[in-house]
């Protein structure tokens, strides 16, 4: 299977063409897919797979529908969040992103610790599609305003089971509840959730738009506003399990 058989919008198939990549690893032929029908997803992978245009193929997709950003909203903050981490895997996530964003125009910068916080403020207030962040440092941030999350509806957690075992989760259970376009009711528990093909079936009803505040985030039943929520992890810990239960909706679980 090719790139141009998957429904990636053309201006993304373009940059992938441009970077260079001449099919898609197994990864990314599995979450590509789910990605771009916006569901929620937990992939069970490593680095080095692949695994970040996987995220970040369906992410720019959905970024490229929004309104452009400019200074009628560039002040509210990004609308999609990479949570990596180590400031080393923040920067290898950045350069990576960075070939497709600067290919189509959109702005990506990182918020890591041991970098001068008022750096990152000025970049951040020229206003970046995609922040790319450790939970630490972005926490900072948002407690000082530095950062503000005000219209972000899409956030990829990467190597989750190493954030909670860095001592992450009640951060990141904090960034994730500060999230304007929430995931209410996550009341499939991760041992109940439906196949790919059940929520297939499910998703046939659920395309009505519909306002949310703010318009970002996708539309779920009754013109409700969903964020899009995945999480990459090498094992699942029972820590890990718990934030998938509360904070994904409805998962797709792939494994590579
Ligand atoms: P990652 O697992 O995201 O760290 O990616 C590992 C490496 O594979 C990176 O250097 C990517 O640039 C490269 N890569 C990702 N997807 C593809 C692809 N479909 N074809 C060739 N190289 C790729």
């Amino acid at each position: 299977r090719s790139w141009a058989e998957s429904s990636i919008p053309a201006s993304i198939l373009e940059c992938i063409e441009q970077i260079g990549y001449k099919e898609p690893s197994p990864i990314q032929r599995q979450a590509i897919p789910i990605g771009l029908k916006e569901r929620d997803l937990i992939g069970i992978a490593e680095t080095g797979s692949g695994k970040t245009a996987s995220f970040v193929i369906p992410m720019l997709s959905y970024i490229t529908r929004l309104p452009r950003m400019d200074e009628s909203n560039k002040h509210l903050g990004p609308y999609a969040l990479i949570l990596a981490p180590t400031r080393e895997l923040a920067q290898q996530i950045q350069v990576e992103t960075q070939r497709f964003t600067s290919y189509l125009g959109f702005n990506c910068i990182s918020i890591v610790g041991g970098r001068d916080m008022n750096e990152q403020a000025l970049e951040a207030a020229k206003g970046a599609e995609i922040v790319i962040a450790t939970p630490g440092r972005l926490k900072d941030c948002i407690d000082r305003h530095v950062v503000v999350l005000g219209q972000c509806a899409y956030v990829v957690m990467d190597e989750a089971d190493r954030m909670v075992n860095l001592g992450f989760e009640e951060v990141l259970n904090y960034i994730l509840d500060s999230l304007p376009v929430s995931n209410e009711k996550p009341d499939s528990a991760v041992a109940e959730r439906p196949t790919i093909a059940e929520k297939e079936e499910e998703e046939e009803g659920h395309n009505g738009g519909g306002g949310g505040a703010l318009g970002v985030g996708v539309a779920g039943e009754g013109g409700k506003r969903y964020r899009v929520t995945m999480l990459y992890s090498a094992t699942m810990p029972a820590s890990v399990e718990r934030m998938a239960r509360k904070y994904l909706r409805r998962p797709a679980t792939i494994t590579i």
